[in-house]
């Protein structure tokens, strides 16, 4: 079995209360293909992957559904901070431009339908170097 895991997590910081799945994989290519086929991609057996942030059924222009499903897929052998802010980053992208910026036909629409890689991997940076740093000077326990 290639997921090896599955739950759900919730926030209402937009405003509603919004879940996303995680699926946790051990085999990376069924993460990758999994991933591509929600986005209606097709599989590409060299594609870097470590993660992945879909929204399976729901994100129809001109309006969303009420309950889109997010999907964020990651592997067993990247569980790292980095990883899980960069996908967390991407869940709330879309999150926020759809429930908290007014105005559905903006600017921002191509912002949330995916154009924030920079964001994702600039938060995943951040967030992974300020947590290495707190460990470093022993603020968090190691386990
Ligand atoms: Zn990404």
């Amino acid at each position: 079995m290639a997921m090896v895991a599955r739950f759900r997590v919730a926030t209402r910081a937009s405003g509603i209360r919004r879940q996303v799945w995680v699926h946790v994989y051990d085999d990376v290519d069924e993460l990758a293909r999994a991933h591509n086929k929600d986005r209606g991609r097709p599989y590409d057996p060299d594609e870097d992957i470590g993660g992945g942030l879909a929204s399976v059924g729901g994100w129809h222009w001109p309006q969303p559904d009420p309950g889109p499903v997010l999907v964020m897929r990651l592997w067993t052998k990247q569980l790292t901070t980095r990883t899980v802010a960069h996908e967390a980053t991407h869940a709330a992208a879309v999150l926020f431009f759809a429930d908290h910026v007014g105005g559905w036909d903006s600017r921002a629409r191509t912002f949330f339908l995916g154009d924030n890689e920079t964001l994702a991997y600039l938060i995943g940076d951040i967030t992974s170097e300020v947590i290495g740093g707190l460990y470093r000077l022993h603020l968090l326990p190691s386990s």
